[in-house]
């Protein structure tokens, strides 16, 4: 028997009506928030994230999926978006077209990470860029929208919006020497890794996830008391515009995010539910991304929703069912399947959910067929029936019988009372 790889998981038709009910209602926001649909590919140049995401950081040290492939070329399988959207921006001269850019992305990423609850090597994510303008407004109304999707999932009762702002070029290497200096003073109680990032990139410290770092980060010196003036009163813009959005949110200095490529304002939704894992959303600005690429200099902020973690919180509030059938057809005899094919195939056209025995059991086992499909209308046709031109109805729900016409109108008719 071969097993999927380790890391990898099938999402069962069971719960794919969780992820539609996830991405449907987030399309439909980022739809009336202006935002379109791109997509990328699977596979990128290693240099993308090497220059993109940074060297440095634990995704391209430690969890990329890359090789080479048969022409020699190193690529990686993208393990995040967006990298790969703004070298999508720029490869195609989007910033021509669309001096404000407002795109969303939805698909597995591939990270290389120690598989468990909330953590796959396949996972996917909900991403949202948007290119072209920095403005206060703007990042409280990409949170907003990040809000709204949690909201209108119906997950915003468990999530906390945490927001924090990490300096420009001007005041983040003031702060990051403050904080070297600290954590050299606390080198004892951090952990190997963090010791080993301390000069490389001591931020990451404070996103540190055990528990003796996590007690250094917490009376670590606060980038939000060395912003510069120019990011602290942008920063104070961006809470008041979040109060006029209606976001709900708390200010965490201790929000760092691991990639290279943020500046100014970051963010997590994160939720107390799901265990080890507590980031169901991340994102924040990267006023310098494109230029880096080899763009033009166009400042952007995004951020990418795991959906893998957002339906597991979805699913401790709703039960989503499978849809049942309106009809099922119980024929009797090949002449009565025959005289219902073409009435099936109407309803189906018509959009409604018909199922029809192919076998020819009997009346008996198909009508636990329908009952086990939940089936609203169990039908029955026979010889006697065909004979008259109409049907045998049964109601499933209020136990009851009657018949109609053989025709695709008469069940047309039965479906838009339904309805109503
Ligand atoms: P974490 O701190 O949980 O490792 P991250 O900072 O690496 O998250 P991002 O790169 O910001 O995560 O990705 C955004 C979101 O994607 C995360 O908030 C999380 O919900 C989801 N995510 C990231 N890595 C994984 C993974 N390996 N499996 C499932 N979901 C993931
Ligand atoms: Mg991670």
């Amino acid at each position: 028997m071969i097993k999927a790889v380790k890391g990898f998981k099938d999402i069962l038709p069971d719960e794919t009506p969780y992820w539609q009910f996830l991405e449907e209602k987030a399309r439909k926001l980022l739809k009336s928030f202006g935002f379109r649909e791109i997509r990328i590919p699977v596979l990128e140049k290693l240099e993308l994230f090497d220059r993109g995401i940074g060297s440095t950081t634990d995704i391209v040290e430690k969890e990329m999926y890359t090789f080479k492939d048969k022409g020699g070329n190193l690529v990686a399988m993208r393990p995040e978006a967006t990298a790969s959207i703004a070298r999508a921006y720029i490869e195609n001269a989007l910033h021509l077209k669309d001096p404000l850019g407002k795109y969303y992305f939805i698909g597995p990423m591939f990270r290389y990470e120690r598989p468990q609850a909330g953590r796959l090597r396949q996972f996917n994510q909900i991403n949202v860029e948007v290119f072209g303008t920095k403005s206060s407004s703007l990042d409280a109304e990409v949170m907003a929208l990040l809000h709204n999707i949690a909201d209108e999932v119906g997950i915003s009762d468990g999530v906390t919006l945490e927001v924090n702002h990490i300096g420009c070029k001007k005041c983040r290497p003031i702060y990051r020497q403050i904080l070297i200096n600290y954590l050299n003073q606390n080198r004892e109680a951090l952990c190997e890794d963090c010791r080993k990032r301390l000069e490389r990139n001591p931020l990451r410290a404070l996103d540190c996830k055990r528990q003796n770092c996590r007690r250094v980060a917490l009376s670590a010196p606060k980038l939000t008391d060395h912003l510069c003036d120019e990011c602290r009163s942008y920063f104070e813009e961006v809470i008041e515009y979040l109060q006029i959005y209606q976001v709900p949110h708390v200010i965490n200095p201790l929000i760092v995010r691991g990639l290279d490529y943020y500046t100014g304002v970051v963010f997590e939704l994160t939720t107390t539910e799901l265990g080890a894992q507590s980031a169901v959303a991340a994102g924040g600005r990267y006023d310098y991304l494109v230029e880096e690429l080899g763009g033009p200099s166009v400042p952007g902020i995004g951020f990418a929703i795991g959906e893998e973690r957002a339906v597991a919180m979805l699913k401790n509030r709703k039960k989503l069912t499978p849809p049942a059938p309106l009809f099922f057809f119980a024929v009797l005899g090949d002449a009565a399947k025959k005289k219902c094919i073409p009435i099936v195939l109407e309803l189906r056209k018509r959009g409604v959910y018909t199922e029809m025995e192919h076998e020819n059991r009997s009346l008996k086992s198909q009508m636990r067929k329908a009952n086990r499909l939940k089936a609203r209308y169990a039908v029955m046709v026979g010889e006697d029936e065909l004979e008259k031109g109409r049907a045998v109805v049964r109601d499933m729900e209020k136990k009851e019988q009657f018949d109609i016409e053989l025709s695709s109108e008469a069940f047309l008719k039965l479906a838009e009372e339904e309805v109503r």
